[in-house]
């Protein structure tokens, strides 16, 4: 009796790690086919909102409204020991608590920063070949993000302490034995464009301020490539504009000399 028990535990522990399911309440998705974009909404009752928004990131920017009056981006990141993770959907490194974006009186942490491949936004119809996403949130919990596009262009050092570290598996953080500065993977001009949107990945929240940065900043061909070996593709389609309007803001100075 007791060892019936015992062997249908087994049994459903066996049966459950079979899955491609590591986590409780982990739902496979990703970039293409049955599981792709187009289906995201279908694979769980909180990714609704994939389907359903009407203010969904990433959109094409383009007819911008200028807007002198409002904030420039303001930035304090330090450099810090690398913590990077592979999750299955992109690499992220995940950041210490006392970096701090500002806009106006408003303070968000960066919580981490990861990349996608090609760029997710579009700008005035053209896409980019990677872009990165620097995850912020406030206090109460909301979301802003800063984007920044990738160019093919010349090797970026700053990029090599991220790009020369990428987990090949997705299994957990790494503690890697380096240091990564995320402001200088920004552009020197912080000009930027801003709408209302989302998070570009299920469940695809919606009520996140983005802030994508005019100026892309450059890899080489072998970065990038570095990156695609393990995300060949990782973009979400632009969804519609709908109602929004997007705004672009031209930075007063420039942000680190
Ligand atoms: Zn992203």
């Amino acid at each position: 009796m007791k060892r019936q028990l015992v062997l249908a535990v087994l049994g459903v522990m066996i049966g459950s790690s079979a899955l491609a399911d590591p986590a409780p309440g982990h739902i496979d998705w990703n970039y293409d086919g049955d599981h792709g974009p187009k289906h995201w909404a279908e694979l769980a009752p909180d990714f609704g909102e994939c389907a359903r928004g009407k203010a969904q990131s990433p959109i094409n920017i383009s007819h911008a409204t200028p807007r002198a009056d409002l904030p420039d981006l303001d930035v304090h990141y330090h450099t810090a020991p690398l913590r990077i993770l592979n999750n299955g959907h992109t690499v992220q490194v995940n950041a210490p608590d006392d970096d701090t974006l500002s806009v106006g009186d408003h303070r968000y942490h960066l919580a981490q920063f990861h990349f996608h491949t090609p760029s997710e936004e579009h700008l005035d119809g053209k896409t980019y070949a990677m872009e990165l996403h620097m995850v912020h949130r406030d206090d109460e919990g909301h979301l802003a993000v800063l984007g920044v596009m990738i160019r093919n262009g010349k090797r970026n050092p700053a990029l090599d302490h991220v790009l020369s570290h990428l987990p090949k598996d997705a299994d957990g953080d790494h503690d890697v034995d380096d240091v990564v500065d995320p402001a200088s993977l920004l552009p020197k001009d912080l000009s930027y464009f801003y709408y209302e949107g989302s998070l570009t990945t299920p469940p695809c929240a919606e009520h996140v301020a983005w802030y994508v940065l005019e100026h892309p900043i450059q890899a080489s061909k072998q970065q990038i490539a570095s990156f695609k070996k393990l995300y060949s593709h990782n973009a979400r389609p632009i969804q519609p504009l709908n109602a929004r309007t997007v705004y672009a803001h031209r930075a007063h100075a420039p942000a680190h000399p």
